[in-house]
C-alpha cells in the first residue's frame, strides 16, 4: 500500500528500529521522532522493534535503556519487541531459501574477501560469488558451520523511495550475495530486517540515508522469500564535526548526557529545529509538531551537530 493511500485511509504501519548496541544519540532520538511523525500524521501504528540480533554487540540493559529514553522524549508505540524472539520466523526464511536453491555456504575468510571482492559504495567489499557453486551440508542449513548467503537473481531493480531518492540498482552487482546467517550462528541484517518487517504488516520504512544502498538488496530478499514491499523513506543524518555519522560507537554525544543537561521539551526542540521543522529551539513536543508536520519541512541536506554541554548546535553539511 502507498503511503498516500495510508494517508486516505489512515491505516498502516511504521517502525523505528534501532540496534541495540549502545546508548540513544542525537541521530537516534532524530530517525525516532521523524518516524513517529510520519506514522502518526498518517494514523498509522508505530512499533518499536528492538535489533539485537548480534550477540557482541547488543546487551539487553542498552534495549531496556533505549525504551526508557524514548518514552521520556514524549515517543509512544503501540508495540515493543525484540528482535531475537523471532528466532522462528528467520529460520523459516532460511528453510524457504534453501528449499528454492538460493542458500549456499561461504567458506571465503576475510582476507579472501578483501583480496578478491571490489569496493562496494559503503565502504565494503563486493562479494564475486566464489562460493555460489557449493552443496549445502545434506543434513540442511543448521549443520552449516559456515556462513550462509542467498544466491541473488542478477538484474537490474527499479526503486524509487517516498523522497524520490533513487535507490535503483543491481544488488548481485553492487554488493554480491548478502550474508543471511553468520558464522556465528546470528541472523544477519540484512534478512532479519525484511523478515520483521513483513511479520509485522510494515508498510512504512522510515530511516535515515546510511540505510538507502542496503534497500535493493532488501528488497531482491523481499522478492526471494514472497514478502511485501513496504514504502520507503530515507532522511537526512545527523553527522559528526568530521564528517562521520553520528554514532554509538564514535562515543558522540549520548542521551544520558543530554539527558542531564536538558529536559524532553528542550531536546524536541533542538530536534524540531535540526530538522527544519521550527525555526528556532523552543521547547515543544513530539504531539505539538505533529500539528504542522510535512515530509517537505523537514531538511534535505545532512546537518553537522556540535553539543557545547548546553545546546545542540547544527549547520548544514556541504556536499
Ligand atoms: N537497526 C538498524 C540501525 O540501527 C536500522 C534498521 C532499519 O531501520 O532498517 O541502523
Amino acid at each position: 500500500m502507498s503511503s498516500q493511500a495510508d494517508r486516505l485511509s489512515g491505516t498502516g504501519v511504521g517502525r523505528f528500529a534501532p540496534s541495540t548496541t549502545g546508548l540513544a544519540h542525537p541521530g537516534t532520538l532524530l530517525a525516532a521522532l521523524l518516524g513517529w511523525l510520519d506514522a502518526r500524521a498518517a494514523s498509522a501504528r508505530y512499533l518499536l522493534r528492538l535489533e539485537d540480533l548480534d550477540p557482541e554487540r547488543c546487551r539487553p540493559a542498552w534495549a531496556e535503556q533505549m525504551v526508557r529514553d524514548l518514552a521520556w522524549l514524549g515517543l509512544d508505540f503501540d508495540e515493543t519487541v525484540v528482535q531475537s524472539a523471532h528466532r522462528g520466523a528467520h529460520e523459516a526464511a532460511l528453510d524457504r531459501l534453501a528449499a528454492d536453491g538460493h542458500l549456499y555456504p561461504c567458506a571465503c575468510s576475510r582476507a579472501d574477501l578483501r583480496a578478491r571482492g571490489t569496493p562496494t559504495p559503503d565502504g565494503g567489499v563486493r562479494y564475486l560469488g566464489t562460493c555460489r557453486g557449493r552443496p549445502l551440508p545434506a543434513a540442511g542449513w543448521r549443520a552449516s558451520q559456515e556462513p550462509l548467503r542467498a544466491r541473488l537473481p542478477s538484474g537490474w531493480l527499479g526503486l524509487a523511495d517516498e523522497a524520490g531518492r533513487d535507490l535503483s540498482q543491481d544488488p548481485e552487482r553492487v554488493f554480491g550475495d548478502p550474508i543471511v546467517r553468520r558464522r556465528d550462528g546470528a541472523i544477519a541484517y540484512q534478512l532479519g530486517t525484511p523478515v520483521d518487517d513483513a511479520a509485522a504488516g510494515v508498510t512504512r520504512v522510515v530511516r535515515g540515508h546510511d540505510l538507502a544502498a542496503s534497500t535493493a538488496t532488501q528488497v531482491r530478499l523481499q522478492e526471494l522469500l514472497g514478502l511485501p514491499r513496504p514504502a520507503y523513506r530515507h532522511h537526512f543524518l545527523l553527522l559528526e564535526e568530521r564528517g562521520a555519522k553520528l554514532a554509538k560507537l564514535h562515543g558522540s554525544v549520548d542521551v544520558e548526557q543530554l539527558r542531564a543537561g536538558l529536559d524532553a521539551p528542550a531536546l524536541v526542540g533542538f530536534l524540531a529545529q535540526l530538522a527544519g521543522l521550527r525555526p528556532k529551539a523552543e521547547p515543544t513536543t513530539p504531539t505539538e509538531l505533529l500539528d504542522d508536520f510535512r515530509w517537505s519541512r523537514v531538511a534535505v541536506r545532512d546537518v553537522v551537530v556540535r553539543w557545547d554541554g548546553k545546546q545542540l548546535h547544527g549547520r548544514a553539511a556541504h556536499d
